[in-house]
């Protein structure tokens, strides 16, 4: 099974061959631990999962590496600004450690509910500053460094390849090209290796260096990390679109320039999760995040559901009737997959095998190519997803062949569907649920409490819980 991957470096589709053979080194650019992951940034981690099970199904091993940015990471990408982590702890209250380790923890619980797989290795950006020092001073001794106002700048009039990846023009590329410079600067595109205490005196993450004490700048971490766990070549590097004009441009421009060859061969990066037309954002403030959803009644699985819905390189729409229709779609394969295993009995375990879907014939295996052939090319997500609703729909299969393609196309899609089935309602049994809601809504609105409490205590015992909100009625199973 050869995989193709749209490469936003030269941006075309192109056939993934590894560096080493059967062996794929992936690295993902992790969460900034200053508030919760809200379901936009979540959107990229399921798309890099979805990656890499599609790399583990095609045969390959994969080492996953992904850092956790606990410190660095400024307001603004241009340098400007404070350091997000202590910015949040001041206004909460806590110590820098403890908001990173806060939100350190809720992110991997985050991805834990989604059914992300967890990387091969997770590696925090403080510790690791020694080998980060390490990496500016192999860039200052090849000449691509400059000190100004206490900070290691890298140069990027000294690389030439610079912007390639985000296809920037010379002309974006003059001094003067954007409003506030930093005036320590050379060119505007230039960026910080090492800040000293010169630039924030109150910075409570700080440590030696040959430069003064202070801190990396964002992009370092990165390039040191990577480099560190994968080698200084390796295949994949992915994020979300926003990482390429500046975090990926200049990570790759540091790290080609400290070692002076190509660093990774493919670039994928996948696009917004946006709401009333606009891109979900931390500091926008108002976002919705994995927990909300759920304390409305979903599973974060439907979320993964919705996620699947659409191609990474297209900007995903999110709202209420996106995330229904997943719920209801999600549970109504759940049923239809629990149909099945009802029917095959015992028989049910041995499909779940790779054998089984490799040893389909006729319509099945006609079936089997087809999602493999839409998985190969460039992960059309969507295809897929039709491919298996077309499988179970399609009355030629067998209930044999139905499960072991399903459950042979899960590999993939991760939807876990035993588990989900164990904890959930059925599509029709939701579809009640609802209906029952709305009599009790009604029944509020012409002040029959005594038939609204019965509702609501008749829900109960059925193991669903209400809750009254500004916006309308929620529920959740209890
Ligand atoms: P951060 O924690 O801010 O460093 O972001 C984590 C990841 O989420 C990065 O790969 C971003 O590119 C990605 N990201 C940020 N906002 C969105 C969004 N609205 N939709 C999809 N991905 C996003
Ligand atoms: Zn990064």
């Amino acid at each position: 099974m050869t995989l193709q991957f749209f490469n936003t470096l030269g941006r075309e589709l192109q056939s993934f061959q590894p560096i080493t053979p059967g062996k794929v080194g992936l690295y993902t650019c992790g969460p900034t631990v200053y508030n919760y992951a809200h379901i936009g940034n979540l959107r990229t981690y399921v798309f890099e999962d979805i990656l890499r099970r599609a790399l583990e199904y095609a045969g390959y091993e994969v080492s996953h590496v992904m850092n956790v940015t606990d410190v660095g990471h400024l307001t603004d990408d241009a340098d400007d600004g404070e350091d997000k982590v202590e910015k949040s702890a001041r206004e909460q209250g806590r110590s820098v450690w403890e908001i990173a380790e806060h939100y350190t923890q809720a992110f991997f619980s985050d991805i834990d509910r989604l059914n992300i797989e967890q990387p091969s290795i997770v590696c925090r950006a403080t510790s690791h500053i020694q080998d980060m020092i390490e990496l500016i001073q192999r860039i200052e001794a090849r000449g691509y460094t400059y000190l100004a106002g206490g900070n290691v700048y890298f140069d990027v009039s000294k690389f030439e390849r610079y912007g390639e990846l985000a296809l920037l023009n010379r002309q974006q590329l003059q001094p003067g090209a954007r409003i506030e410079v930093d005036p320590n600067k050379r060119n505007p595109q230039d960026f910080v290796l090492w800040f000293t205490e010169g630039k924030f005196k109150n910075q409570t993450m700080v440590w030696d260096s040959p430069w003064g004490r202070g801190y990396p700048g964002w992009h370092i971490e990165c390039s040191a990390m990577s480099m560190k766990y994968l080698g200084e070549r390796f295949d994949i590097h992915t994020g979300g679109v926003d990482h390429v004009p500046v975090h990926h441009t200049n990570e790759i421009a540091q790290s080609e320039a400290a070692t002076g060859k190509q660093w990774v061969n493919y670039w994928l990066h996948g696009e917004f999760l946006v709401m009333s037309g606009d891109k979900m954002s931390k500091s926008k403030g108002e976002f919705v995040t994995l927990s909300s959803l759920e304390d409305q009644g979903y599973d974060a699985l439907d979320y993964r559901y919705a996620c699947l819905g659409g191609h990474y390189r297209s900007q995903l729409q999110f709202g209420p009737e996106v995330i229904g229709a997943a719920r209801s779609a999600r549970r109504r394969l759940v049923d239809a997959v629990e149909e099945l295993k009802a029917e095959l009995g015992a028989g049910a375990e041995q499909l779940s095998r790779r054998e089984a879907a490799e040893a389909l014939e006729g319509a099945a295996a006609e079936w089997r190519d087809t999602f493999r052939s839409h998985l190969a090319t460039d992960l059309a997500l969507p295809q897929c997803l039709a491919d298996l609703h077309g499988v179970l729909k399609d009355e030629q299969l067998s209930a044999e062949e139905r499960l072991a393609l399903v459950l042979d196309m899960d590999r993939v899609f991760g939807l876990e569907f035993t588990r989900s089935a164990a904890s959930g309602f059925s599509a029709e049994e939701i579809a009640e649920i609802e209906g029952l809601i709305t009599e009790r809504t009604e029944a509020r609105r012409a002040r029959d409490f005594a038939k609204a409490d019965r509702i609501r205590d008749d829900l109960a015992v059925r193991g669903v819980v209400l809750e009254d909100r500004p916006d309308g009625t929620h529920w959740k199973p209890s």
